[in-house]
């Protein structure tokens, strides 16, 4: 508990070197937050899943939460580099030893970046199994054809995971066999038969859509047995799940310490609006539904660790802190009146960044479904 402190303190340190004006200032310029990666980086944060005989710092998700929850506490944007923390774990659990010793060192110390999670295509969207990227088999290699959509950070990132299939969907038994995953170096192969093609969205997250074009790629690349990718990405899925819930509870205690400051200082009517309890009530609300989610999110992350299964926990935990999250900002924003809307005050920007996490990694409908087939057992809809 300490050590958490501890840490909730060093990056809560860290990020006021990087106040909400950097933030401000980088998607003004569609810029990335190099600078603020490397001082995550030098500082062992964005290595903290990483075991330490690979070069990482080997705690576990609670900590890697607590982390990117400080840094959206603190109004900065974790959605430009978290995914290194997931990604890696498909690395970890799945890859084999030749692909850890190559990798994981150089990924925790800073020198690869592992940013891009290649799954979500045009037409296949929230339908996995549908995926048509097809990477053939022959033999000391593999030949890639086919789209991504969405696939965020693949301009700033060394390597990429990637799903494809490499069985057709018609030869197997069931849609979930038959995909694999690999782990691609991309530095060498943009414009070689990979191209990028940026995608401008409501807030500053630097996705991009995928061509691959023949792409020849080594056999070596394929993480663990061919065929069984589907399992494997599944495997992360938790644990992106989890940390993505961290983030909008820190959006959430962003919102509510903003609101509650505003609402405490804005004179009208000759006294501070917080004295109304129109408005006092939605940040209160707010209040109890970050606790309340929270709760999820701690108890999934608890259950992670311990290695337990930790499927409903980590899906209620993401459809709660989003939702939360979501409300919290509105609040601050309708608290703040015209001032919400100026983007000196950083309130309208992480309003935009915290609602994606309703669409992505999934989105709430689906979690909903997940509820309702795989915890309650109600019939199965698709
Ligand atoms: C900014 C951004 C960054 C992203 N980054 C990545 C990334 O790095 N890597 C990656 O692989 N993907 C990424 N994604 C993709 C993301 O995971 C998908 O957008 C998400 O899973 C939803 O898929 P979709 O957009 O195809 O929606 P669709 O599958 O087309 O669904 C559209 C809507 O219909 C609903 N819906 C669909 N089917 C059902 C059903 N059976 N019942 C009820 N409702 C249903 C969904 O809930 C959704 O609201 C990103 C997306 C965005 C917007």
């Amino acid at each position: 508990m300490i050590e958490y402190q501890e840490i909730r303190n060093s990056v809560s340190k860290l990020c006021e070197r990087f106040p909400n004006e950097y933030w401000r200032e980088l998607e003004k310029s569609n810029g990335y937050p190099d600078d603020f990666i490397r001082v995550l980086n030098d500082e062992g944060f964005l290595s903290v899943l990483i075991p330490e005989e690979y070069g990482g710092v080997g705690l576990g998700i609670e900590a890697a939460g607590i982390i990117l929850e400080e840094i959206s506490r603190s109004g900065g944007h974790p959605g430009a580099f978290h995914a290194q923390m997931y990604t890696m774990g498909t690395v970890l659990r799945h890859g084999s030893e030749d692909q850890k010793a190559r990798y994981l060192p150089k990924i925790a110390s800073g020198e690869l970046r592992l940013q891009a999670f290649g799954v979500t295509e045009p037409v296949a969207g929230t339908d996995t199994t549908s995926i048509r990227t097809f990477a053939e088999n022959r033999g000391d290699h593999y030949i890639i054809n086919g789209s991504k959509v969405w696939i965020s950070r693949a301009e700033h990132s060394d390597l990429i995971l990637l799903l494809a299939r490499t069985t057709p969907a018609g030869e197997v038994k069931r849609k979930t066999e038959g995909l694999s995953v690999f782990l691609i170096d991309m530095r060498e192969i943009v414009g070689n038969g990979l191209t990028i093609h940026p995608i401008e969205t409501m807030m500053n997250h630097h996705t991009t859509e995928l061509f691959f074009d023949n792409l020849k790629i080594p056999a070596d690349c394929l993480v663990g047995e061919e065929g069984k990718g589907f399992r494997y990405i599944l495997d992360g899925m938790n644990a992106e799940r989890i940390l993505i819930s961290y983030e909008c509870i820190g959006d959430c205690k962003f919102f509510i310490e903003r609101a509650k400051t505003y609402a405490s200082e804005r004179e009208v009517f000759g006294r501070p609006i917080g004295k109304n309890q129109g408005v006092q009530f939605p940040i209160a609300r707010s209040y109890a539904e970050m606790r309340a989610a929270e709760l999820m999110v701690n108890e999934a992350a608890r259950k992670f660790d311990a290695g337990e299964h930790c499927g409903e926990e980590a899906n209620i935990a993401k459809l709660l802190a989003s939702e939360a999250s979501w409300k919290a900002g509105d609040t601050c924003l309708q608290t703040h009146g015209g001032y919400g809307f100026a983007k000196e005050f950083d309130i309208e920007r992480k309003l935009r960044e915290t609602r994606l996490y309703q669409v992505a990694p999934v989105s709430t409908n689906l979690i909903l479904s997940y509820i309702s087939e795989h915890v309650l057992g109600l019939p199965r809809s698709f």
